[in-house]
Parts: structure tokens; C-alpha cells; sequence
């Protein structure tokens, strides 16, 4: 299923979108990842205001993890008292239209797995005020259509490279949902059902995010270092000096990025595919030997159409998830209510 995207993803005055009143210009956006959360008030115009980045406090619970988002989003609007609407980009998987929770695969406590969360009611009550929920990389390349790289292109796709692997596609300039209003979660392809190696937190094994997010390339990467603590960022600033276990890390992780490539690529033709999260920080060190890989991959789908995307990193400064959350609350909502 697909929902029309403004092909501009402009507000135009001649658009269906309600205009806002002065007060709806800005909004309050949330981009809740597995490990941290972003919060922040944002124009009409895409200009982040002002922002918050926290470490989110899982281990205590999801009760004590929503009363924390509203009671750091209660502070925001003390300040912007005018905002009437929240967006919130959240790693999935979710349903956007009834504001659901469906058991998200990096959010979990020692109390076990989240299950499935009422956020939209939850927040609406502890913010009182209207809030819209999208997929985080539903959020992130949505935002990239609106003021991002994936602007000037029809077909784009987005990965978000942090605790998870999240994927979201513009087809035609529409967003691709699958059936139920579900987003397709893209870094849950399995790339080697048996590989021991590769545990996800969905419980399968071998899945494109077991090997690609940002916490997973750390957890590979470490096993070629004696120290067990070292950070995605510490084994990043070893590739950048030629530490040749890092060096073999990122070889390994090009490979394996160029095949769940291909399958996205086989399956949607992206023009473009961006890259976001805290991961892609390391883009120059896995972006030139995965694009080899795929001119490999992809050569016999070269002729006559190019089906070779062009890998970018996101100029939005790991902030499309934010943006996407804004933009959410300030123009989908019309279409989220069909
Ligand atoms: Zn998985």
C-alpha cells in the first residue's frame, strides 16, 4: 500500500493539506531509536529550533521510558506553548495509523520485550496535545523527499545505521507502506539463516541488520581486537588510521552491505539510496568498496535502464528522523487519516 506524497513535499496553497494557522508553524518532534531519543521543536520550513539528544532509560522499563519522553517534551512546550502538534519517528515495527507500538525489536528492558505500546494515546495524554507516529526510516526519508538529498529524485531509499538497520523507500514519489499500514522492514531480509555469528534482536538469525546497523558492526568488529569494549566509533577512528583489523572490518561490512544492496535494489530500482544514523559517520570508509561490489552485483543490470543507485550520505546531519517527525506532524496528517 502507498499513500501519495506532495511532489514537491512542499506546503502549496493550492495543496489539499489544511494551511496552519500561525500557532501550528512549528511543532515538537521526537526520534526515538534504541539507544537514544532526539527531541527538538521545528519550523515549517524544516529549521530545528531548538534540540535535545538523551540516552534513553530502557533499563528501567516502558512505563518509566514514556513518562521520561513526556516529561522532556513538557518542558519543551513550557517554552512553545503555541505548538498544537507532536511528531514522533520511532524504530519500528509500528502502526502509524492507530499510534501503535508492535513489540519494537531494539526496545527492550529486564522486564522483558515492549510488546505492544498505545504511544499516540500514552503521549497525547502526558502532552496534551495531538501526536502523530511514523516509522523512524519512514520519518527519515520522508524528510530527505522534503528538504533532503532525495529531493530532485522520484525513486530514493534510506538506511538508518544506528542500533538497528531501518529502511524507507519513495517509489514514484509515493512512500512504500505494506499491507496494514506496515513499513517494509528492509534490514529483516536474511541474508544466512544458519550464520551463528549473526544472532537479531527480531530472533533470527542472519538477518542484513544482524551484520549492518551500527551496534552489530561493533559486536563483528570486536571479535578481530582483544579489547571488548571498543565502541562502532573507536574501531571507525582505527579504520581511519589503517589498523588493518579494522581495515578488514569495514571489508568485511562492504561485502555484505553490497548484497542486501542488491535485493533492495531488485525489488525497488532506488536512484538514490541515502545514508543516516550514527553509523554513517564511517560512509567514506564503506562507500567506495560497496559501490565495487555493487557495479559487480548489478552488471548484467546496467543496459538500457541503470539500475546502479548512487550512494549519498544524508546532508541532514543525522537529523532526518527529527525532521521526518516534524514534517509528519506539520503535513501527513491529512493523508494518515484517509
Ligand atoms: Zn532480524
Amino acid at each position: 500500500m502507498v499513500h501519495r506524497c506532495d511532489p514537491s513535499m512542499k506546503p502549496r496553497k493550492t495543496s489539499k493539506i489544511r494551511r496552519s494557522p500561525r500557532a501550528l508553524r512549528t511543532v515538537l518532534a521526537y526520534d526515538l531509536g534504541g539507544t537514544k531519543v532526539a527531541i527538538g521543536v521545528v519550523s515549517e520550513k524544516g529549521k530545528i529550533l531548538e534540540e535535545k539528544r538523551l540516552p534513553v532509560p530502557f533499563e528501567k522499563g516502558k512505563d518509566a521510558v514514556i513518562e521520561f519522553l513526556c516529561k522532556e517534551g513538557r518542558d519543551f512546550l513550557r517554552r512553545y506553548p503555541l505548538i498544537k502538534n507532536v511528531g514522533v519517528a520511532s524504530a519500528g515495527p509500528l502502526d502509524p495509523r492507530k499510534g501503535i507500538l508492535l513489540d519494537p525489536t531494539n526496545f527492550s528492558s529486564a522486564q522483558g520485550n515492549w510488546g505492544k505500546v498505545p504511544l499516540v494515546k500514552l503521549l497525547s495524554k502526558g502532552l496534551k496535545r495531538k501526536v502523530f507516529l511514523e516509522n523512524d526510516a519512514a520519518a527519515a526519508i520522508l524528510a530527505e523527499k522534503w528538504i533532503g538529498a532525495a529531493k530532485s529524485v522520484k525513486n530514493s531509499m534510506i538506511l538508518t545505521l544506528g542500533t538497528g538497520l531501518g529502511t524507507g523507500i519513495i517509489v514514484n514519489d509515493q512512500l512504500v507502506r505494506c499491507a496494514h499500514d506496515l513499513h517494509p522492514e528492509g534490514g529483516h531480509i536474511i541474508l544466512n539463516w544458519q550464520d551463528q555469528t549473526a544472532p537479531c534482536g527480531c530472533g533470527n538469525l542472519g538477518c542484513a541488520e544482524a551484520y549492518l546497523s551500527g551496534r552489530n558492526f561493533a559486536r563483528r568488529a570486536r571479535t578481530r581486537f582483544a579489547n571488548p569494549d571498543l565502541t562502532a566509533k573507536d574501531i571507525t577512528e582505527l579504520a581511519r588510521k589503517r589498523d588493518p583489523r579494522a581495515v578488514a572490518a569495514f571489508r568485511e561490512y562492504s561485502e555484505i552491505l553490497a548484497v542486501a544492496i542488491t535485493s533492495f535494489v531488485v525489488l525497488y530500482a532506488p536512484e538514490k539510496i541515502l545514508f543516516t544514523g550514527s553509523f554513517a559517520d564511517a560512509f567514506e570508509l564503506f562507500a567506495p568498496e560497496t559501490r565495487t561490489h555493487l557495479e559487480r552485483l548489478l552488471a548484467r543490470r546496467r543496459d538500457g535502464i541503470d539500475l546502479m543507485p548512487r550512494l549519498e550520505v544524508s546532508k541532514l546531519e543525522n537529523e532526518a528522523g527529527l525532521l521526518g517527525g516534524a514534517y509528519v506532524a506539520l503535513f501527513e496528517k491529512e493523508s494518515l487519516r484517509r
